[in-house]
């Protein structure tokens, strides 16, 4: 567990639909998670393949794809302790009926199918999501809170 982990966290096109981009941004910046890369994009199917290509073989894969091609998402970047495993506990459970109060599934959606937001499920999945979303790379910059987050 690194105090530098990364992960690839995306709010999906039904989270940002319903306007919910600024609150799941917000609650990855009040936990004190360190925002490295972010931005709004509309993916091909081609890439979104690429994105979940170990589902490929699934009766819902044909399904997510057009879900996920159906508007833009925010593709992001979050940096800071166990980045990873959080970043999956603040999300919730895949089915958001499965997840806890609190989370942002559990907060705000009902089906598998619009679940809102992905989250990387390991440092070596983090490692190659975050290079096929921002292959032009992450942004370097210091944070002045650092030291009142992490002791
Ligand atoms: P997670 O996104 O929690 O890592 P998976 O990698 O298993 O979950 O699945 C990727 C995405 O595929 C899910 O977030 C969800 O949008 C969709 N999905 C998974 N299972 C189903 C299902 N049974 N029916 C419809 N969509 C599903």
């Amino acid at each position: 567990m690194s105090v530098n982990e990364r992960t690839y966290i995306m709010i999906k096109p039904d989270g940002v639909q319903r306007n919910l981009v600024g609150k799941i941004i917000a609650r990855f910046e009040e936990r004190g998670y360190k925002l490295i890369a972010l931005k709004l994009v509309h993916a091909t199917p081609e890439h979104l393949e690429k994105h979940y290509e170990d589902l490929k073989g699934k009766g819902f894969f044909p399904g997510l794809i057009k879900y996920m091609a159906s508007g833009p998402v925010v593709a992001m970047v979050w940096q800071g302790l166990d980045a990873v495993k959080t970043g999956r506990v603040m999300l919730g459970a895949t089915n958001p009926l499965a997840s806890p109060i609190g989370s942002i599934r559990g907060d705000y959606a009902l089906s598998v199918g619009r679940n809102i937001c992905h989250g990387s499920d390991s440092v070596e999945s983090a490692e190659k999501e975050i290079a096929l979303w921002f292959p032009e790379g992450i942004v370097q910059w210091t944070s002045e809170l650092e030291p009142w987050v992490l002791e």
